[in-house]
């Protein structure tokens, strides 16, 4: 391969790159600090919108989630799956994701530890159960 990657990767791209490798890119607000979703483009404590981007491993606690019983395309090989929100171990944050094989709440007691596994296209992050 000849053809050599774009010097200036866009935010998405950056995030989705490390999502695949197991970690969230988050927001710090550069005039008060907040930490703050990569997708959020306003600090929620002083609307700065200057941020910087600091990765921390994608491993949390379920905080809560919504089991669906019917796929969403590009999933139909799922029977049902979790639509979770988790915090993350290193930062007080909240993420969402989503967590196939999930068909009932004894699947995934709240408090379960879960990782970011993978990124897709249309549905964001990918979450798997881990001890
Ligand atoms: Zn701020």
């Amino acid at each position: 391969m000849t053809q050599s990657k774009p010097k200036n990767q866009s935010s998405r791209d950056r995030f989705i790159e490390f999502a695949k490798n197991g970690n969230i890119i988050l927001n710090q607000c550069n005039k008060c600090n907040n930490i703050i979703l990569e997708t959020v483009y306003y600090c929620d404590k002083c609307f700065s919108s200057s941020f910087k981007q600091i990765s921390y491993i994608g491993k949390g606690t379920v905080v809560t989630y919504t089991i669906q019983a019917v796929a969403p395309e590009g999933f139909e090989d799922v029977n049902s799956y979790a639509w979770v929100i988790f915090k993350l171990d290193d930062c007080n944050i909240n993420v969402s994701g989503f967590l196939p094989g999930i068909s009932s709440p004894s699947d995934l007691p709240l408090g379960s530890k879960i990782k970011v596994v993978d990124f897709h296209e249309k549905h964001g992050l990918i979450l798997q159960k881990y001890q």
